[in-house]
């Protein structure tokens, strides 16, 4: 009898707060579940409570060595950083910005679908329609914390968000996407700035974009800018596959486009390091939602569709895969629709169901 040894894969868990703590632990679940099923790897889950009400305490929102803590793990799957009596901006930049800005995840890469069961608010729109990815700058650009105060309070108080593109990060997020969309059957990719109104960088990525697409001459690919492509993503939605955008452009798109597939929690996200030089971070793209927290009503779909991405990222793609299809087998049946989706199923129930389709036990 061979033995066979058991891939072992060191996640970091961040839950954060609000529903980040319900969701993740049942992305936990749903991960462990699976790697029970493929029997070739296995997880081994360190969770770490950061967040608002670490910050409560501590002063800040992850220790200072966090980083250091979480550097050696093969990925790290985070839920929500946010407290209602905390600033958004420093539960942002305390934990979300200080973990992707350092390990250089530039590459936020945000798939949408409609999956099935699930109703798009776009009359025009059926299942298997509308399949796009959002590629988001998430380096520099709007985020690059550059900026400041003077005067504060007085009458001549001046404030400045200064955005900083460079070529080099402009060349690789859009040679990142052009792969992407090759990748992809329809090889399509829409390059979204605002180069009218800010001529400078905007125009800076115009022209990148042109010198890039020189290298993939088996994609077809177009110009938007920011506001006509809302207009687009609503009115005509099919043309539409891969859309590469900064920072605060495809944050924007990427919320209406969750709006469209249905629910905020359904849409999953990755923040990739492509180089590998450091962990890659995946993450629901809903916030904590405080209105519905500890309710027990939370859709963990977006955490667990932010499980396949992480699985893909490891090269566990056949695991990918049979989460996916859980993952559809249980959003075609409305008895496992959270309120959000217009349902009564409760988080565990849409979990136990997913962990039957991954046993298979449910089919
Ligand atoms: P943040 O400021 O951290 O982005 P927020 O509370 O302003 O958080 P979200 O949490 O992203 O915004 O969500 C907005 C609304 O969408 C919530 O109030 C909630 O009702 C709903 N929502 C978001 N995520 C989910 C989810 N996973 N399940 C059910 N409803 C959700």
């Amino acid at each position: 009898m061979w033995g066979f040894a058991l891939t072992e894969y060191k996640i970091a868990a961040i839950p954060g707060d609000g529903i980040g703590t319900e969701v993740v632990s049942a992305g936990v679940e749903v991960m462990n579940a699976l790697a029970e099923r493929e029997n070739s790897f296995v997880f081994h889950v360190d969770h770490f409570n950061w967040g608002g009400e670490y910050y409560k305490q501590h002063g800040l929102m992850m220790p200072e060595d966090g980083r250091d803590q979480i550097k050696d793990h093969n990925a790290i799957l985070f839920g929500s950083a946010g407290h209602p009596d905390i600033p958004d901006h420093i539960t942002l930049w305390g934990l979300r910005l200080a973990i992707c800005q350092p390990f250089d995840q530039y590459a936020n890469v945000r798939p949408t679908r409609v999956l099935p069961g699930i109703t798009s608010p776009l009359r025009s729109v059926n299942n298997g329609e509308l399949d796009w990815v959002i590629v988001r700058e998430n380096s520099e650009g709007e985020y690059a914390g550059v900026g400041g105060r003077a005067h504060q309070g007085s009458p001549l108080e001046t404030a400045t968000d200064v955005s900083i593109f460079t070529r080099s990060g402009v060349e690789r997020i859009m040679r990142f996407a052009f792969k992407l969309a090759r990748s992809r059957p329809r090889k399509l990719l829409t390059v979204v700035t605002k180069s009218n109104a800010q001529r400078h960088a905007m125009v800076m990525w115009d022209e990148i974009a042109e010198g890039v697409a020189k290298e993939f001459s088996d994609v077809t690919w177009d110009k938007m800018l920011v506001d006509a492509m809302t207009m687009r993503m609503v009115t005509n939605p099919k043309s539409i596959d891969t859309i590469v955008a900064t920072n605060l452009h495809a944050d924007i798109l990427s919320d209406l486009a969750a709006a469209l597939a249905g629910s905020l929690g359904i849409a999953p996200t990755a923040n990739l390091n492509p180089e590998r030089e450091f962990p890659s971070m995946f993450e629901p793209i809903h916030g904590s939602a405080f209105d519905i927290t500890g309710k027990g009503i939370a859709n963990p779909i977006g955490t667990f569709w932010s499980s396949v991405m992480l699985l893909e990222h490891l090269g566990e793609q056949a695991a990918a895969t049979r989460l996916m299809s859980a993952i559809e087998r249980v959003t075609a049946d409305p008895q496992f629709h959270t309120p959000d989706l217009g349902g009564n199923a409760r988080t565990d129930e849409v979990t136990q169901a997913v962990i039957d389709a991954i046993r298979g036990t449910n089919i």
